[in-house]
């Protein structure tokens, strides 16, 4: 173990980065670069306190400061934009253009999150009786990301938390801390102490969270499987939970498209950050009318695409960004391999330092494939061809998961009644990914429960109080 660390955690106002820490590596070579703090349960202790604390002066804030400051937090990641990206590449793995898609989305997720507004419902307004029901903070929210997109799944926590007068005790993944604690040695001047607290460790951190008595909500992006223990480990004090998991999401692509118009478009709807997102096209159904242009203008597509590390011009796909999901996603190979199923491009392991995974894309894998069934979250396409309507939504929604959907389809008549047919939060037509901090974004099924994002991500920060007055009798 080693002791000291090269980032902060941020724990009632003050940058800490004492005791314990952890190694933090860079997926394109697996070298170690920095070391984050180890948080140990006595500092989780002090972060709620501080968060506690903080929580009646936070909550009783006026909105329009508390607006105020969701800006500011955006300004300073704007301000730091090109450190935050390079340090993002280094510890994620993602190409430069990517990261900085990703710190500037971050940044356009506080600004957006500033704009939205609690309602007020006026539920009787009579002789009899006046009533109304107002939404109130919870108290501390504990806030727990995955390493896919640190900085933005994070904040899309912490502006909609914050502006509803929630104060805050905020986790990283170990695998991607760095940005995250940086974000708060940003932001250390824009909130009172404690309203804001950011820490990192190892495996504990999670469930000692989840457990704490101190926290009284949970908002938690990660997999599924971690999500059921997350809701159980709530359970014991009966903690509010939003939980945004897994997905396994299909693309359907229709007869009356152009192949060759959309193929780079489901190219990127699958491996865009190199799979690793919730909401990638995990299963391609093609109409077995166009099946075949679909799938050679996609390969060909495939064939220009540059791997590599992220941080050098020119890459477009960077590595898996840890070494047990890179085990995972070349165990799916090689279970592919091993059924004998056909391989368009990819499957072959990479020699060398680094997580890469060539882009690999599958003919027409039987529909009970691990490939198919399982959420891959790697580079891994399987293209499926299908025959009729009724047949590809029975398969589509054949799922544990229901986290997003694509159709892609000329006649947006037919498009929308295909969407509504479809069992997941979100359905895209002609397009994919498309999201936004005013728009609500949340699984069915085992990809979660409750939303991020508009009035109704907002709302989840919140208990409901309903306040009813009596009228004096009428004379
Ligand atoms: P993960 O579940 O392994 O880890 C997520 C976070 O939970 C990390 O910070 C981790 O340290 C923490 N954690 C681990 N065990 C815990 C426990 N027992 N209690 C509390 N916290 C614990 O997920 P991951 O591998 O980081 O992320 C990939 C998964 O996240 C994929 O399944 C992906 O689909 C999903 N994801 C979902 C969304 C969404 O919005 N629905 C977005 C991004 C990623």
């Amino acid at each position: 173990m080693r002791f000291g660390a090269d980032y902060a955690m941020l724990i009632d106002g003050r940058l800490e980065t004492g005791g314990a820490s952890f190694a933090v590596l860079n997926p394109a070579n697996e070298q170690v670069f920095a070391h984050a703090p180890d948080a140990s349960e006595a500092d989780l202790d002090r972060a709620v306190a501080a968060a506690r604390a903080a929580f009646p002066g936070w909550a009783a804030t006026p909105m329009e400061q508390r607006r105020d400051a969701l800006r500011a937090m955006a300004s300073a990641l704007v301000a730091n934009k090109d450190d935050m990206l390079r340090l993002l590449t280094r510890e994620q793995g993602k190409p430069h253009a990517d990261a900085e898609g990703e710190v500037l989305g971050a940044a356009h997720w506080l600004d957006g999150a500033a704009q939205l507004d609690l309602p007020l419902i006026v539920n009787e307004d009579s002789d009899v009786r006046y009533s109304e029901t107002r939404r109130v903070p919870i108290g501390v929210v504990g806030a727990i990301a995955p390493w896919n997109y640190p900085l933005l799944l994070a904040m899309f926590k912490v502006g909609p938390a914050l502006l509803a007068g929630n104060t805050m005790v905020l986790k990283p993944s170990p695998f991607t801390p760095l940005t995250t604690l940086k974000f708060g040695e940003l932001v250390k001047g824009i909130l009172p102490p404690g309203v804001l607290n950011i820490i990192s460790g190892g495996d504990n951190l999670g469930p000692w969270m989840t457990s704490h008595p101190g926290i009284d909500k949970i908002s938690f992006t990660g997999s599924t499987a971690t999500g059921k223990r997350v809701m159980q480990s709530a359970s014991d004090t009966l903690k509010r939970v939003t939980l945004e998991l897994g997905g396994n999401d299909p693309a359907i692509v229709m007869p009356d498209v152009d192949p060759e118009a959309i193929a780079q478009e489901i190219f990127w709807a699958a491996f865009g950050n190199s799979g690793q997102i919730c909401i990638a096209s995990k299963r391609v159904y093609v109409h077995a009318d166009i099946y075949d242009r679909l799938r050679d203008a996609i390969v060909a597509y495939a064939q220009t695409i540059k791997l590599g590390d992220g941080a050098e011009q020119g890459t477009q796909l960077g590595p898996i960004n840890n070494r047990p999901q890179y085990r995972r996603v070349l165990d799916l190979i090689r279970d592919a391999k091993a059924k004998g199923y056909r391989f368009l491009t990819g499957g072959e392991p990479h020699d060398g330092m680094g997580y890469f995974v060539p882009v690999t894309i599958l003919d027409n894998p039987p529909e009970d494939s691990r490939i198919v069934q399982e959420e891959q979250f790697g580079p891994i396409m399987p293209l499926i061809k299908f025959a009729s309507i009724d047949e590809v939504i029975a398969r589509a929604n054949a799922s544990d998961y229901g986290l997003g959907a694509s159709i892609w389809c000329a006649d947006e008549d037919e498009a929308y009644a295909i969407a509504r047919r479809i069992d997941s939060g979100i359905v895209w037509i002609n397009e994919t990914r498309h999201m936004s901090p005013l728009v609500p974004f949340g699984g069915h099924k085992l990809s979660g429960m409750g939303v991020e994002g508009g009035e109704h991500g907002l709302l989840e920060y919140t208990n409901a109080q309903t306040i009813t007055r009596k009228r004096p009798k009428a004379v």
